[in-house]
């Protein structure tokens, strides 16, 4: 008789803890998205839609809003209510959303009857199933990098006269190389060979083949032989003059071989605005990238640590991806050209910047 009771206090508890399953039209394998009841309310935390449906989440303390974007739409949240919009329409979950040790806690209404009502040709609910369409596929599959400058741009031009282009060139190589062997990746480059390819092209070229990642790779150049270090840049209008100085420099190259004072004004005519919106979405993602990339540059060529900075380069604008300029020392730096000549530096670095890339991506593909 008292296991008959147990056995209906477990089966009682199990009819309370009602998750939701959902199962996939293409047969994928299901997932559970588990709830929590507080108050007699149903609530899932909105971290578990990253699983099931490879959501993107963004946090906005500040607006109080919660970002949501799953099947390339964008949901707002409004924090501490129960609204939420999606285009121009706001729905009411009908209680409000809890925030609770750091978890956003979302009323389970919003799966059964608001995703349905966004998403009728892709969601389908029954009481505590979802009937989906499978999920795209957003894990970083295509990497485009940049060796920059070529032909008659040389680039820097270093302390023994060794030009930039080439060295970039040699370390994108073994980049790619090492890329395609030990990572689930295809490796396209802008070029493969020493010829001019105008900063416009490179950012097309990548956005054309629909990359998920666009890493541009330099080396720098100072008057003062000293200075010296490695440093990696997301774009956004520069916030230093040391920063200022280096966009100046790697910008440069529209004036001096693209047709001088037409074709800046042409690039500056791209409106910005536009261009910026373009990689204001990947911000956060480009400064993760550049922060991993930095920190494995630094630890592996042993080089001064100039830090992660933000400057307006003209060849990361407009870029539809996650995207860094890598500066890996400075040519004019006696020391450092030896080295950056190096095949086993190259090589050294080669991998620094894969690391990076590998640690980003095992984030990144996780969140999607
Ligand atoms: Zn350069």
């Amino acid at each position: 008789m008292k296991y008959w009771v147990i056995l209906l206090l477990v089966l009682f508890s199990l009819c309370l803890q009602a998750d939701i399953t959902v199962e996939y039209k293409s047969g994928m394998s299901a997932e559970i998205i588990r709830t929590t009841k507080i108050d007699n309310h149903e609530y899932f935390n909105i971290y578990e839609l990253n699983k099931a449906f490879h959501s993107r989440i963004q946090e906005n303390i500040l607006d109080s809003r919660l970002n949501l974007n799953i099947y390339n739409q964008q949901i707002i949240f409004l924090l501490e209510s129960s609204y939420l919009k999606h285009l121009s329409q706001t729905y009411n979950l009908g209680t409000p959303i809890i925030i609770q040790n750091r978890k956003y806690l979302i009323p389970t209404s919003f799966l059964t009857h608001i995703l349905p009502i966004i998403f009728p040709e892709k969601i389908e609910t029954t009481k505590n199933k979802i009937i989906a369409t499978a999920p795209e596929d957003n894990s970083i599959k295509r990497i485009v990098i940049d060796p920059g400058h070529g032909g008659k741009d040389p680039g820097a031009i270093g302390y023994s006269s060794v030009f930039e282009k080439d060295i970039v060139l040699q370390i994108t190589k073994k980049l790619a190389n090492i890329l395609e062997d030990n990572l689930d990746v295809e490796v396209l480059m802008t070029r493969d060979c020493d010829k001019f390819v105008s900063l416009q092209d490179r950012t097309k070229y990548a956005n054309d083949q629909q990359a998920n990642l666009f890493i541009s790779i330099h080396c720098n150049a100072h008057r003062y032989s000293k200075v010296n270090g490695v440093e990696v840049f997301y774009l956004s209008t520069a916030k230093t003059d040391d920063a200022r100085a280096v966009e100046a420099l790697e910008n440069a190259v529209v004036y001096k071989y693209e047709g001088g004072k037409e074709a800046v004004k042409h690039y500056d005519d791209l409106s910005f605005i536009l261009a910026d919106m373009a990689q204001n979405e990947h911000l956060e993602e480009s400064y993760n990238l550049a922060m991993k990339l930095q920190a494995n540059l630094v630890e592996t060529s042993h080089s001064k640590n100039r830090g992660v900075k933000q400057a307006n380069f003209y060849v990361l604008r407009g870029a539809f991806m996650p995207s860094v300029l890598l500066e890996l020392g400075f040519m004019t730096n006696k020391q450092e050209e030896k080295m950056l000549k190096n095949q086993n530096y190259q090589e050294k670095l080669a991998w620094a910047i894969f690391e990076g890339i590998k640690d980003f991506k095992y984030k990144y593909d996780q969140m999607r």
